[in-house]
């Protein structure tokens, strides 16, 4: 019997344009083999996925400017629960999405069912068109929608189709979300509790912060940055300020930034962005009172605590202008 069956097989699968059933028998199993995500382009980047507590995992993108590395200068977290895989956040390219994907399902095989954007810089939100073409649920900010329809969306997804191209291309697409957060929300997804909390205009034009509170652990978003000079263009740093002094975190295990290594010491982890917003606008508030120009202000004021930093020759100066002006503004508003 098992010969008669191979020969069937095999003359099935000589049968070209034989539009028989045993060639489509045949050919079924191999069609579903084609994994979903072969259409993205392979990424090339070190990607590892590692363990915070019992139900939260992430990936660390690499230190450097936003074109490095293949755009992996991100993180995005996992919280497995038993219904299935809630994402935060969803990389800088559908091809560093489906690399996450791959990496979650060698330790879980339940599905992503929902994504929660932090907030809606290129480098979060590339990744989501895998997520959602896979059928999770995509959750925004108040602020993403407007993102998302505007020019600047449209121009900042052209201008990474060249910088980096081939994994973001014509192919890639800005998602919209399913449902958008304007307040602190609370979501039970299976057995694990999160608190959504929505920080308004802090990092970019409406931030959120996901707390596991089985596990607490806090997924930042980019509120907190680690080990590289944060991003402060389009901020409104006196109110991310605020955001991060009332930050309760006495109660928290870790916390995973929106860049940077987790930190188990959450404490320490908020000291290095807080020191760096509150270093830059004292001194430039200093300036616009004492009618400086941004020059002289710049090189009088002492960056020393940052200078190491990775990302400080691309970021800083332009960071510190931008402040500059928004003080100034203000400074004239009153
Ligand atoms: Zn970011």
């Amino acid at each position: 019997m098992k010969r008669i069956f191979l020969l069937t097989l095999l003359f099935s699968l000589y049968a070209c344009g034989d539009e028989n059933e045993n060639t489509k028998k045949a050919e079924a199993p191999q069609a579903e083999q084609v994994s979903p995500l072969a259409k993205y382009e392979k990424s090339g980047v070190e990607m590892a996925l590692q363990k915070v507590s019992e139900h939260v995992y992430y990936v660390q993108g690499k230190a450097g400017i936003a074109t490095d590395n293949e755009g992996f200068i991100s993180n995005a977290a996992a919280i497995i629960t038993n219904e299935g895989v809630v994402v935060v956040d969803a990389l800088g390219s559908p091809s560093l999405a489906a690399l996450f994907l791959e990496k979650l399902k060698m330790i879980t095989d339940k599905p992503v069912i929902k994504v929660i954007v932090t907030h809606y810089h290129a480098d979060h939100i590339y990744g989501l068109q895998v997520f959602k073409e896979q059928g999770a649920e995509i959750i925004a900010p108040a602020g993403y929608l407007d993102y998302a329809d505007a020019e600047i969306g449209k121009s900042r997804l052209e201008e990474r189709r060249e910088s980096l191209d081939p994994f973001v291309n014509e192919d890639t697409y800005i998602v919209k979300a399913d449902r958008v957060l304007d307040k602190n929300t609370q979501m039970t997804v299976g057995d694990i509790t999160l608190d959504i909390h929505y920080l308004g205009t802090a990092h970019s034009s409406g931030d959120l912060s996901v707390l596991v509170v089985n596990d607490a652990v806090l997924v930042s978003g980019d509120i907190i940055f680690e080990g590289r000079v944060p991003f402060t263009g389009g901020a409104d740093t006196a109110h991310w300020l605020e955001v991060l002094e009332k930050l309760d975190n006495s109660n928290l295990k870790a916390l995973i930034p929106g860049h940077g290594p987790a930190a188990k010491e959450p404490a320490e982890a908020i000291k290095l962005t807080l020191n760096y917003l509150k270093t830059v606008r004292t001194a430039m508030q200093e300036a616009v009172e004492n009618l400086m120009s941004f020059d002289e202000a710049y090189d009088l004021a002492d960056w020393s605590a940052f200078e190491n930093l990775p990302a400080f020759g691309a970021a800083h100066r332009r960071n510190v202008y931008g402040v500059f002006l928004s003080l100034e503004a203000d400074s004239m508003s009153q």
